[in-house]
């Protein structure tokens, strides 16, 4: 196995599919061990002194974890002009990201309500309803990040959430990223708490004496506030929901012989700049070696001019390449991987789609860089890493939905169905399930 930093070369390990035991493809899909207990120890004593002391302990938390002595937790909406003042440019950065995002996410509202008659007389029904008090997490320790108040914000307010309460670490000076609050306000956030961490996603679990307690908690964030929102999630005395587990991020790129190898190499350091323990894989799928000498050439050459490139150098030699002989095997590694992101650049990308079968979110094609996922195409950024694609859709609309069931049977269809209900009742022995039929069905009979 190659050395990954050769004399400060910036290198990604390699494997030959071919040479490699099943053992060690099974290594390779594996996310690297996130030591849960030492995090949920440190957890969970932040969720108790919120819960026990609510604002008193979200204002000395946020004193010490992000060095700021606040005199309140939240601000309320209206919020003032002054808070959310942005230069042009970005304000019309962030309001063209805005309508992507909102058509896109407008479009997968479920407004009509389905009604299908099982047998005559019996109709069946499903409508949707908004949860209605929602709690958003921004991450805001180490970067700015508007785009993911966009990505929670939005379709939170299609769904018609009548609460949104945003949450987000305040600045050094005690205030919130302008970007932030102008999306706020964009949204119809009726709160935005300014604490981060723990003590954030607490204060929004059981609420405090000014926080809104709310009903189910999304968006990213690092290990405190992901093992925060499992805790919370597992305490049936907040009665909260969430919406997904969350691992650091990553990307699986397929590139055939034609890819450009620039692209591909902007494409992994897109995602290998956002933490030290980001994942980024690369299958090679049939090129030569000289083609992926070009590749590695050019991840050296783009990543030694990044401002992060020292988190690229951490996370860069973590990760790897895996050449396999043509694309479909490539695609049947990225289904056992999972990824959070799946960038194919190949011939006809669009024609492997109906290969996919896990991924958060596929980038079809040379010209669909997943930073135009990340910002501003209209798709969800928030997605299920870990390999949790497998079962879990990244944050849509339906997120912020929940989905009613109803019934309404005739005389007539009672009585088609009565004798049914009332032989799998008397299986179960539960006799007064059989009666609630039988005493309607006997008048109906008469
Ligand atoms: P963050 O807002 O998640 O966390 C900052 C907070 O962590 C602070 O406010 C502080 O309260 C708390 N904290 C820091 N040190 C602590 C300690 N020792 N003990 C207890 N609490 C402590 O911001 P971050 O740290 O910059 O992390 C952001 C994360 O979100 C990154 O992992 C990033 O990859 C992820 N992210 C993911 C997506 C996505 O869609 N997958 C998008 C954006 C960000």
């Amino acid at each position: 196995q190659p050395v990954a930093t050769e004399s400060g070369r910036i290198k990604m390990n390699y494997h030959d599919a071919t040479k490699i035991s099943s053992k060690e493809r099974a290594d390779l899909l594996k996310r690297p061990i996130i030591n849960s207990s030492d995090i949920m120890s440190r957890v969970t004593p932040i969720i108790n002194a919120v819960r026990e002391r609510g604002d008193a302990a979200v204002l000395e938390l946020t004193a010490k974890f992000d060095r700021v002595q606040l005199p309140t937790t939240v601000i309320k909406a209206p919020f003032s002009p002054e808070c959310m003042q942005l230069d042009e440019k970005t304000k019309a950065a962030i309001d063209q990201a805005y309508d992507n995002i909102y058509k896109f996410h407008d479009a997968q509202m479920d407004r009509e309500t389905l009604v299908v008659e099982t047998m005559p007389g019996v109709v069946c029904s499903r409508f949707a309803r908004p949860i209605e008090k929602v709690g958003l997490y921004v991450p805001g320790g180490t970067a700015v990040l508007p785009s993911s108040a966009l990505m929670l914000g939005i379709p939170a307010k299609v769904a018609g959430c009548k609460q949104i309460v945003l949450a987000t670490p305040p600045r050094p000076d005690g205030s919130i990223v302008p970007d932030v609050m102008y999306v706020a306000h964009k949204v119809g956030a009726t709160h935005v708490v300014t604490a981060g961490g723990a003590q954030a996603v607490a204060a929004m679990a059981y609420g405090t004496e000014t926080i809104p307690k709310v009903d189910k908690i999304c968006g990213p964030g690092n290990q405190y506030v992901t093992a925060a929102k499992m805790l919370a999630q597992n305490d049936s005395s907040c009665l909260v929901s969430i919406d997904m587990p969350a691992g650091p991020s990553e990307v699986l790129v397929v590139a055939d012989q034609n890819s450009n190898p620039a692209y591909v190499a902007s494409d992994l350091l897109s995602q290998a700049e956002h933490g030290a323990d980001s994942q980024v894989v690369l299958v090679a799928a049939g090129i030569t070696d000289e083609k992926l000498a070009e590749i590695e050439e050019q991840i050296h050459v783009q990543a030694s001019r990044l401002p992060r490139v020292d988190i690229v150098r951490q996370s860069i030699p973590k990760s790897y390449t895996l050449r396999v002989a043509n694309l479909s095997e490539a695609m049947d590694f990225s289904n056992d991987y999972a990824p959070e992101h799946l960038i194919l650049h190949i011939d006809n990308a669009e024609d492997a789609i109906p290969l996919v079968q896990n991924a958060g979110s596929v980038f079809v094609g040379a010209y669909s860089p997943e930073s135009c996922g990340d910002y501003a195409s209209g798709t969800n950024h928030t997605l299920p890493t870990y390999g949790y694609s497998r079962m879990y859709s990244g944050v849509n609309t339906l997120t912020f939905v929940k989905h009613i069931t109803s019934q309404q049977l005739t005389a007539d269809g009672l009585n088609r169905l009565g004798d049914t209900v009332m032989q799998l009742a008397e299986r179960e022995g539960l006799e007064a399930h059989r009666n609630a039929v039988a005493i309607r069905v006997a008048d109906l009979r008469k």
